[in-house]
């Protein structure tokens, strides 16, 4: 396919209102423009995320709304000045489509935390340079600005690539910010689809690697997924034995939660770094920070990392647990996400749209 000024018609999957559920869509994608890429989409990873955005939990949904931004597929034609990618490339796009690329923190490859305005989300978002509503992965093809695509390494299969362009990388950046490495003690709060990532992330970074989840049901698939340890935070007295032994807690619980008995489990200077909830969280007492322990927070990963973070995969064979859906079956997946019902990321056969 040629380089074109034309829209492309595009097929996908849309929420409408925070009530509507998910359903076939029509709409068009961009023409390219100079520095722009097309991509058919092969799959596309659901990620917690994309509920939260259909039905309007954090209050800034502009409907409709595509969700998916764990993208996957091949290079259908590139604009007149793309130098990095070619047709044919296997290529992937995470959370975000576009930043301002001059800013401090763009300057940084940190884009996700852009000073002008913030990254432009994959959905959801505003296109930088028309206004348009930005739309995901649940579609048949999309339009990027070839700076935010990324390779795909040939070890990596299509559709285990998928869920590292958002669970794969939310939780690599903040193991590698906090220096995880042989000898670090980390545990992964809440065993999802960020979750599993996380332990088999951790535990390739060569760490001691727990797992804290309410859901005993999982202490198996723990070590399966590389853990040392389970520890199931609905035992207080289970919890209460490893009081100051962890180095980092990475917690990915996606909703409002008391976040006061992971602070227990740090060490001194220990680190608890919330990647999972966006929301009030309950009232704390202060007290805890004063054995220097640190609470912070975590967003998504630069351009840069999220490449380094794929060849990471590949080359130390890290690969998502995944269940691959015809997107007919968003909405249950859905269903079965939100009751911890998914081993452990659902990914989207895009060729199920037809
Ligand atoms: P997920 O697959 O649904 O996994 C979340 C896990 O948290 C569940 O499997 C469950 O594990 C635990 N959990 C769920 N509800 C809970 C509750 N009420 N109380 C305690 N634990 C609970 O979700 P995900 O895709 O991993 O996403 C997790 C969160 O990260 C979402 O809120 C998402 O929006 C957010 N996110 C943030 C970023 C970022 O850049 N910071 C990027 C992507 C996603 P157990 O059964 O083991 O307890
Ligand atoms: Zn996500």
């Amino acid at each position: 396919m040629a380089t074109s000024t034309n829209e492309y018609p595009a097929k996908g999957y849309a929420a409408t209102s925070p009530d509507s559920g998910l359903a076939p869509f029509s709409f068009t994608r961009r023409g390219l423009r100079h520095d722009d890429v097309l991509i058919d989409i092969s799959h596309c990873g659901i990620c917690h995320s994309d509920l939260h955005s259909a039905r309007n939990d954090w209050g800034r949904s502009t409907y409709p709304v595509v969700p998916g931004h764990e993208i996957v597929g091949t290079v259908a034609a590139v604009g007149e000045g793309v130098t990095r990618h070619q047709i044919g490339d296997r290529v992937a796009i995470g959370c975000m489509v576009d930043s301002c690329m001059e800013c401090r923190h763009c300057d940084a490859d940190l884009e996700q935390y852009c000073q002008n305005g913030g990254m432009t989300g994959t959905y959801n978002g505003t296109d930088r340079r028309d206004g348009s509503p930005t739309y995901g992965g649940y579609s048949d093809r999309i339009v990027c600005r070839e700076e935010f695509v990324l390779k795909v390494p040939a070890g990596l299969p299509m559709a285990e690539a998928a869920p590292l362009l958002c669970a794969g990388i939310t939780t690599y950046s903040p193991l590698r910010t906090w220096k995880v490495g042989p000898g670090s003690k980390v545990a992964v709060a809440g065993l999802g689809g960020l979750g599993h990532m996380g332990v088999k992330l951790a535990a390739a970074m060569g760490a001691e690697v727990t797992v804290l989840s309410r859901s005993e049901s999982k202490r198996a698939d723990a070590e399966k997924l590389g853990a040392h340890a389970f520890l199931n935070t609905t035992d207080r007295v289970a919890m209460k034995a490893k009081t100051g032994y962890f180095d980092l807690v990475l917690n990915t619980i996606p909703v409002r939660h008391d976040v006061t008995p992971y602070l227990h489990l740090l060490r001194i200077d220990g680190v608890q770094v919330l990647v999972g909830v966006i929301d009030m969280l309950p009232e704390m007492h202060s007290g805890l920070l004063l054995g220097r322990k640190v609470l912070t927070g975590s967003g998504i990963g630069g351009l840069a990392q999220t490449q380094e973070m794929l060849d990471f995969c590949a080359e130390h064979g890290v690969l998502p647990e995944i269940e691959t859906i015809p997107i007919q079956d968003v909405n249950h997946a859905y269903d079965r996400m939100e009751a911890s019902d998914v081993k452990y990321r659902f990914v989207i056969d895009m060729a199920s749209l037809g």
